[in-house]
């Protein structure tokens, strides 16, 4: 890239937003020129908008940036949502309509029938939906979305295993506090302890991993036809989801058939070198007590995801367990991916 491309983040102030700022520092293709936040950070500069929670210190690159309003006009062509879900959906589509690229981690408009809800390395070519978004909504702009945190890790782990025949899928997950934001749960309520529900998460799950493991066809995704179920969990980790994955298949693969397909997989931000892909998007560790948050959640910049300890189930045909960084491969890491795709098509 001979000049870098600038990019903002709506909601910049937030936890979400920090993560962004953090991700982008250094980025080989873009450069974070602009930072939007409510009208409560409007006007200040960075460092006093925002109390920067992630480690060090506000980054010297934006924290004498002045926040703006989340409102187009002089914004960049790319711009990150980490906007509040309250007000996400005008402001997006405001933005998006005025011609900028929408690189949304935002719930809003992931289950839109014409919004690519992207995991580049399993659906790129979803992003054939961005021609139909603009037309059917004469926007001048763009809005795709990356998954729930958790429906990374699970369809990150799933993809690899899709050739098979995915019929049946039940998914426990173990779930780290930093997917809460700031504060996030309360210590008196997590620490040595499980909270056995997360609100909203296990739809999510369920929906957002048939829509992304579908399959583009006559000009819209035609849903994974397998049933999802989830049970998800708050415990006390501090970065890094896990997720136990029982698999039923119409075909009855081999395990070595599997591990090959683990070992095997690949995807476009591979075959493209884009700068935040990992080299390897899901690593198979054989070691029978791995993955594990504490040990392998930081590796490869936690874009990858790890997957371990596939065995035969009694009940279904297979189970496994996946591990991801939430906050990055599940959140900031994953929206900068997919606007490297978005570059990468010529869609920016
Ligand atoms: P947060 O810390 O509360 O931050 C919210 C951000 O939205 C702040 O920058 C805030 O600005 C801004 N905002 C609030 N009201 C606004 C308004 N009226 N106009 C413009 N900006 C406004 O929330 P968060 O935890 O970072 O979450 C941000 C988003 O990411 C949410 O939509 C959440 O659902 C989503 N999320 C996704 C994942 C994932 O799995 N991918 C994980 C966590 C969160 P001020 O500082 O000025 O108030």
């Amino acid at each position: 890239m001979q000049r870098k491309i600038q990019v903002g983040i709506l909601g910049a102030t937030g936890m979400v937003g920090q993560h962004f700022v953090r991700f982008l520092q250094n980025h080989p293709w873009f450069d974070l020129t602009w930072l939007g936040a409510s009208d409560r950070s409007a006007g200040k500069k960075y460092r006093d908008a925002a109390q920067w929670h992630l480690g060090g210190e506000t980054p010297a690159s934006v924290a004498d940036l002045v926040v703006e309003e989340c409102k187009p006009g002089n914004a960049p062509p790319i711009v990150f949502s980490a906007t509040d879900a309250s007000v996400a959906t005008e402001i997006e589509q405001a933005f998006a309509k005025a011609g900028h690229a929408v690189v949304s981690n935002s719930r809003n408009h992931r289950m839109d029938v014409d919004v690519p809800l992207l995991v580049p390395e399993v659906n790129a070519d979803h992003l054939r939906l961005a021609p139909i978004q603009r037309g059917g909504r004469g926007w001048k702009g763009l809005i795709v979305t990356n998954p729930n945190c958790s429906t990374v890790v699970l369809t990150m782990g799933l993809a690899p295993l899709k050739p098979f025949g995915i019929r049946r899928v039940v998914v426990t997950t173990l779930q780290a506090i930093s997917g809460a934001g700031y504060p996030g749960v309360a210590s008196m309520d997590i620490v040595a302890n499980v909270i056995p529900y997360i609100g909203g998460e296990e739809e999510k799950m369920q929906q957002e991993t048939q829509k992304i493991l579908g399959d583009f066809e006559d000009g819209r995704v035609r849903n994974l036809d397998a049933r999802v179920s989830a049970h998800c969990n708050r415990v006390p980790v501090v970065d890094g989801h896990t997720a136990t994955i029982s698999v039923e298949f119409s075909s009855k693969p081999a395990e070595s058939d599997l591990l090959e397909a683990f070992r095997s997989f690949a995807g476009v931000p591979q075959q493209r070198k884009l700068p935040s892909a990992p080299p390897v998007p899901v690593i198979y560790m054989t070691q029978p007590n791995r993955p594990q948050p504490r040990k392998d959640v930081e590796r490869e910049r936690g874009q990858a995801v790890f997957a371990g300890r596939l065995r035969a189930c009694p009940v279904f045909d297979y189970k496994f367990v996946a591990m991801g960084h939430n906050t990055v491969r599940g959140a900031a890491g994953a929206a900068v991916l997919n606007a490297e795709l978005l570059v990468s098509e010529g869609l920016v």
